[in-house]
């Protein structure tokens, strides 16, 4: 078996991860190419002209991944209210249709899930050892966390550095670092080493930065390709962002405190009660909480990322101007028409409208 997956933020490191420490005897990872432009317009050419550009992506990159040899695919599989159940049906087809003979598994990330992530890891390994997959489970999701604990610590630095792209060169050396590290105790000296490094990046001492919050979709709010690298160009404008969701988060809740009845939204749903009170598929419902939450917090603003034609975040992006918290919203709609420079544009004048009544404010305090 070759066994390939679609790209996801560093998801492709915690499988690598696993995959080395698990023997899996003939069977083999193939890990598709970083997301290119071709990787867009392969998935845009062979998917319907409305999918939501989460499924043209990962389209495009199980194609590269079979391009690559990679006779059996992973991917998520769900019974959620968006059109996510569907992606892994849709997308075998349309690889057959091809010519690849690619087999799917998939993953249910609705319910079961833990259960179904160590069933496919017993799957793909041949029926290696309990004892031996779950150490390699947690040797895979303790690399995912230490790159979110840095990735968390580069959000605020890109703000205050000096010298812009430092911050961002060294999280590219720590994920190179991390992936390559052979075991937990190296996994940690590492977060060490790069947290303390990016601290000593000499900062602008008198800046107080623009803050702003990140919500949507998760696919493109943490894969930075689908999002043209939105949180680096924020940096660059000195914003510091915060986003809620990250892979480990999920894995933390999903996969484990979930069964134990806490539910890391609950609060979130609490505060969108008030203008929508029940899901509406995707994370539709968390976007709309996380605007009241944000604001409370006394961010500067929110970019909400939505997917071209995604029904959760429609329902939540019509829903957000009327709630009563006071804080700008930049809705970017995600897909393949979306340009770069264009997007740079529309948040230089996003930015300087939340420094302009930052400024009012702090007058109106004087
Ligand atoms: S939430 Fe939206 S973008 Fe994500 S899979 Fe569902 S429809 Fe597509």
């Amino acid at each position: 078996m070759r066994v390939g997956i679609p790209n996801f933020g560093n998801s492709y490191i915690a499988v690598k991860a696993a995959a080395q420490k698990l023997d899996a005897g003939d069977n083999e990872l193939v890990i598709p190419p970083p997301m290119t432009r071709r990787t867009l317009d392969l998935g845009v050419k062979y998917s319907p002209v409305e999918a939501c550009l989460p499924y043209k992506l990962t389209l495009g990159s199980l194609i590269e991944a079979c391009e690559l040899g990679a006779d059996t695919l992973i991917h998520a599989r769900g019974t959620g209210i968006c059109r996510l159940g569907y992606y892994a049906k849709g997308q075998e087809q349309m690889l057959h249709d091809l010519g690849y003979n690619a087999h799917f598994l998939t993953i249910d990330i609705s319910q079961h899930k833990f259960r179904s992530i160590m069933r496919l890891i017993k799957d793909v390994t041949n029926g290696a050892p309990w004892p031996k997959i779950i150490s390699a489970f947690y040797f895979a999701v303790g690399k995912l966390f230490a790159l979110d604990k840095i990735e968390k610590v580069v959000h605020k630095v890109r703000a205050l550095e000096i010298d812009k792209g430092t911050a961002s060169q060294i999280y590219q050396e720590a994920i190179r670092a991390i992936d390559g590290a052979p075991n937990q105790r190296e996994v940690k000296k590492l977060t060490r080493h790069y947290v303390d490094r990016l601290s000593k990046i000499p900062k602008n001492p008198k800046a107080s930065p623009i803050k702003v919050g990140i919500v949507g979709e998760i696919y493109v709010v943490i894969e930075p390709f689908s999002n043209m690298d939105i949180e680096v160009e924020l940096g660059k404008l000195g914003v510091e962002v915060h986003r809620t969701m990250t892979i480990s988060r999920w894995v933390k809740y999903s996969l484990f405190l979930n069964y134990l009845g806490i539910n890391e939204w609950r609060g979130v749903h609490k505060l969108a009660m008030p203008y929508l009170d029940h899901d509406v598929g995707g994370d539709g419902w968390e976007s709309v909480g996380e605007k009241v939450l944000y604001s409370r917090k006394g961010y500067d603003g929110l970019i909400h990322l939505a997917p071209f034609t995604c029904m959760p975040e429609i329902v939540a992006q019509n829903i957000m101007p009327s709630t009563k918290e006071d804080i700008p919203v930049l809705a970017v709609l995600c897909d393949e028409q979306m340009a770069k420079q264009g997007l740079i544009t529309r948040l230089e004048a996003f930015v300087d409208l939340l420094e302009f009544r930052r400024k009012r404010r702090d007058g109106k305090r004087a």
